[in-house]
Parts: structure tokens; C-alpha cells; sequence
């Protein structure tokens, strides 16, 4: 069964009767924003974007693409860097935007949870949590346009995974339209339920290949009240590694984020990014930013000040910068995560998401930058990233004066080289971006064939006639 083109007319005016006429969108130009990616990498076509307000109308729509054979794609805030809620370019299928389940249902301190839509974004879902004198700990650069769906469905990261864990460590309970148009309830603030399968999160990660998530309960935390943010100059990884463990040490629990990046980095967010400035006197090879967070007024700025001080006696650091305000604290953050846009700036860029144990991370920067530089001598590594968590961005910007479509041809090659160190060190190729459409024949070449053959059947047994995301993660 596979949509025939000439019944698509059919096929909209049934959507249509779902989610009403405005709810189906068709006009190129109204459809084109959710046809292309962040990264430009993809572009698609599409039957029409839908934009249903409910979760029962998201499983009817399931239900008839179902019987009809028709590809759905999932979509959220479209901010996923790996080509997952992009259609492919045959124009059969349809885009199932969330971007109308926005409602916060409940947040309850009490229970320290809260059931939101898939639809509401990040950025809304962290304010509802403080309205209520509440924290909800995941942070992302694209958090004003990502959603808790996507969030979700790619279990992502961030800068505060060190502390809190990703979104698999942070949801409760899901509600998902399955692709027979059923909706499971999976909802709810309990902590301990050892009923069977853990089906919410089967979800997780399942980049909208196994069901569409209408809601989900997300656990809440205390309100830290007192923040720091430290920017430091350091010699290289080694070091940083150093200062990492030294950090912990001394500062516990309320080490929030350990960031890294390389002076090749700043320098290009120096170029491009209006009003950032270096915020050290001197040049560094390597920088870290660090954010503690405390419960006590004042505890993150007087454990920041005293741990660096005694960092910068050990020789753990060159130098150091406490921000003594918000704005400086913004201003420092903003350095960390304008990088993607920088080097995008700057011309084609070369991306790996990759993570490896925490300790071999001085390892892999140099490694991966050797052999590198001997197949690829003028390209420019900009790794940058979560170091607490082992997980870095390693970047390849093209070398100066390239030109971008032959430097981006290389791709596959400069992959292989840094994902033969990856490999070695046993690491990950998707550390918190997710397969989608990029990295799928690459998952193929690296996971265990008994763990993709399970896949295969969960995939199989909840979407049996692969409506639900074809082509993209399998
Ligand atoms: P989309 O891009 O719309 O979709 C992503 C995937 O999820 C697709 O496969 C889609 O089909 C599926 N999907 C979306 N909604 C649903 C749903 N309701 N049900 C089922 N499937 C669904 N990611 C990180 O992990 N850490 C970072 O630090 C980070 N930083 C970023 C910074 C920038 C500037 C940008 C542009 C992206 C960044 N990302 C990061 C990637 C991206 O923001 C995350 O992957 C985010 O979770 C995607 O959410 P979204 O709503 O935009 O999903
Ligand atoms: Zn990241």
C-alpha cells in the first residue's frame, strides 16, 4: 500500500475533516520553512504540513495514513541537526507539525512534575517550571524553537547533562499516538512503577520512528538561587581534564556545565558574532567555561571564587574570569554557544557529534587532530563541547579561502578518520544529535547487528507498515 499521487485529494479532504481546512497546509510557500533544515543539508517535498490541535486528532490522522500507506514525518521546533523531520524529495509524504499541542497541562511543585504538550518549547516549558518556584534543567542553544517532542523523540543534551542527565533521565511518563491510530496513555508522576516494559522510554530517542508524542510528564527539581559562571584559560585537554576533576572535587553537585573550546573557536566567534569580546587579556590555546549552581544565597558565587583561586595556585588553569553579574554571566555563555553559528559563517563546516570516555577526551583531540592534519592539512578542527560528559563537537572548518561544495565533498572521508579514533577509544558517533537521515548507514556500519536486528523488530512490531519516519535512524 503506498499513496498513489492521484489520491491525494482524497486523502487531504479526509486530514482535513481531522484537523479542519486551515489545519492543512499546501501553499509552497506557507510549507517552506518546514522543508528545509538548520544545517542546509537537507531539503525535501512534502503532500501538505499538518497542524492538528489535539492528540486524538494526531492518532486519526495516524490512523488513515496507516490504511492509505502514507509517509509521516514528525515535526517540531525543526531544529534537529541530522536531517530527522526533513521528508525526502518525492513529495508522498506528509508533515505532522506538533507546533499546535502547546498547552501546558499541569505543573504540579508538589509532585515536582509537569505534563506538557509536545508542541511547547523548550524555552516555554523551563518558564512554566519556574512559575512555579520550579527548575526544569535542560538547556539547549535552539531552546526558544525547540519542542519537548522533539526533545524527546531525540533524547537530547545540552550544557547540563553533567548534573542532570538528557532527556531520558528527565521525563516521567509519555502520551504517543501509535501508527494504528491508537493513543497510549502512559502519563503521570510516579517515580517507581515496575510494571512491565519501560515504554516511555522505548520513546525516547526513537526519533519519530515508532510512535508520535502528543505529551509528557517531565520531572521538576529545586530552583537553584545562586549561579556562577568562570571562563578560563587553559594550556590544552590535559589540562582541562585536570581542572574537570579538580572542579568535582571541590564543588560537588553544584557543578552544572564543564565546557570546553579551542582558540580557533573563539577567534571565529570573535569575527562573527557582534558584541562578544574576549574576556581574558591574553590569548589561550584552550578555554573552559564552568556554571555551579547553589541553593544557599550566594554559595555558587563564594564556591566558584574559592575553587578557582586555589585552581589557578595548582597551575590548573592560566588564567580565570568570574562573571560578577548576569549580564557578564550571559555574555560568557554566548561565547560557548555561538559556535555552530560562527563556523557556519565562516564557510563549510564538517560536523561530528561524538563521545568518548571523559578521561580520553585529551586523547581523541589529539589523535583525531594528527591524522587529520596529514590527509586534510589546511581544514581547521574546531572541537568545542561538553566535556564533563565526554561528548565534543568535533568541527572541521574548511581551510581559509575554499571553496565550501568541494571541501563539504570530503565529508565521508574526514568522518572516517575522526570516527576511526572515535571507534578505538569506544565511543559513540551520535553522542546527543541522533541518526536521522545523516548518520544512518554509518549506525548501520557501527552498532552490534543483534542490537540492530532488535531494533528492526520493535520498529516493525509498532509500525508495521513504515508510515512513520521511512528512511530516517533504520
Ligand atoms: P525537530 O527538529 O522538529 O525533530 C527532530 C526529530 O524528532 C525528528 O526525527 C522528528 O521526526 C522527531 N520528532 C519531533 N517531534 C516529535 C514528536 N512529537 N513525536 C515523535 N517524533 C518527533 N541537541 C542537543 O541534544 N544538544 C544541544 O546542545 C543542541 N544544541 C543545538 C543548538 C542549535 C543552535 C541547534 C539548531 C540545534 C541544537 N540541538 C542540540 C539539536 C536540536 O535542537 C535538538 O535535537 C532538539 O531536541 C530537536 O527538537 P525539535 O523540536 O526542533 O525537533
Ligand atoms: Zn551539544
Amino acid at each position: 500500500m503506498t499513496a498513489n499521487r492521484s489520491d491525494a485529494p482524497l486523502l487531504l479532504s479526509r486530514l482535513a475533516a481531522i484537523v479542519g481546512e486551515t489545519a492543512v497546509v499546501t501553499d509552497a510557500t506557507a510549507m517552506s520553512p518546514y522543508l528545509g533544515e538548520p544545517r542546509d543539508l537537507y531539503h525535501g517535498r512534502a503532500l501538505c504540513v499538518l497542524k492538528p490541535r489535539s492528540a486524538r486528532d494526531v492518532a486519526e490522522v495516524l490512523a488513515i495514513c496507516n490504511e492509505t500507506g502514507t509517509p509521516v514525518i514528525p515535526q517540531g521546533g525543526n531544529t534537529g541537526l541530522v536531517g530527522g523531520q526533513t521528508p525526502d524529495p518525492s513529495g508522498s509524504s506528509i508533515i505532522l507539525s506538533l507546533e499546535r499541542l502547546n498547552q501546558i497541562r499541569a505543573v504540579d511543585a508538589t509532585a515536582d512534575a509537569m505534563t506538557v504538550e509536545a508542541g511547547v518549547t523548550l524555552a516555554q516549558a523551563q518558564e512554566a517550571a519556574l512559575s512555579a518556584d520550579r527548575y526544569f534543567p535542560l538547556s539547549l542553544a535552539s531552546e526558544g524553537t525547540c519542542t519537548i517532542g522533539g526533545n524527546l523523540a531525540t533524547n537530547a543534551g545540552g550544557v547540563h547533562v553533567l548534573a542532570y542527565g538528557s532527556m531520558r533521565d528527565l521525563v516521567l511518563g509519555v502520551e504517543v499516538a501509535l501508527a494504528d491510530g491508537r493513543l497510549l496513555s502512559a502519563l503521570g508522576a510516579l517515580r517507581k512503577d515496575n510494571t512491565g516494559y519501560d515504554l516511555t522510554r522505548l520513546f525516547v530517542g526513537s526519533e519519530g520512528t515508532l510512535g508520535v508524542i502528543t505529551a509528557a510528564t517531565l520531572k521538576l527539581f529545586p530552583r537553584p538561587r545562586s549561579h556562577a559562571v568562570a571562563f578560563l584559560g587553559l594550556r590544552d585537554p590535559a589540562q582541562a581534564l585536570r581542572l574537570l576533576n579538580f572542579v568535582k572535587g571541590r564543588a560537588g553537585p553544584m557543578l552544572n556545565a564543564f565546557e570546553v573550546a579551542s582558540r580557533v573557536g573563539l577567534e571565529l566567534v570573535l569575527r562573527h558574532i557582534s558584541g562578544t569580546r574576549d574576556p581574558l587579556a591574553q590569548p589561550h590555546d584552550w578555554y573552559a567555561l564552568i556554571e555551579l549552581a547553589g541553593f544557599a544565597d550566594g554559595e555558587a558565587e563564594r564556591v566558584a571564587a574559592e575553587t578557582l583561586a586555589v585552581a589557578l595556585d595548582a597551575g590548573l588553569a592560566q588564567d580565570a574570569t568570574l562573571a560578577q553579574s548576569l549580564d557578564q554571566a550571559q555574555a560568557l555563555w554566548k561565547l560557548r554557544e555561538s559556535m555552530s553559528e560562527a563556523q557556519k559563517r565562516e564557510g563549510g563546516s564538517i560536523k561530528h557529534d561524538v563521545a568518548v570516555p571523559v578521561n580520553e577526551i585529551p586523547h581523541f583531540i589529539e589523535e583525531a587532530g594528527r591524522r587529520l592534519a596529514a590527509a586534510f592539512p589546511q581544514a581547521r578542527p574546531v572541537p568545542f563541547g561538553h566535556m564533563g560528559d565526554g561528548n565534543i563537537h568535533y568541527n572541521v572548518s574548511q581551510p581559509i579561502g575554499a571553496d565550501k561544495a568541494e571541501f563539504l565533498a570530503h565529508w565521508a572521508e574526514v568522518n572516517a578518520i575522526v570516527h576511526g579514533v572515535v571507534r578505538e577509544l569506544d565511543g559513540s558517533i551520535s553522542a546527543e544529535h541522533g541518526i536521522g537521515r545523516l548518520k544512518r548507514d554509518l549506525l548501520r556500519q557501527t552498532k552490534d547487528p543483534v542490537a540492530l536486528d532488535a531494533m528492526r523488530a520493535i520498529k516493525s512490531a509498532l509500525d508495521p507498515n513504515g508510515i512513520l519516519n521511512p528512511g530516517v535512524l533504520l
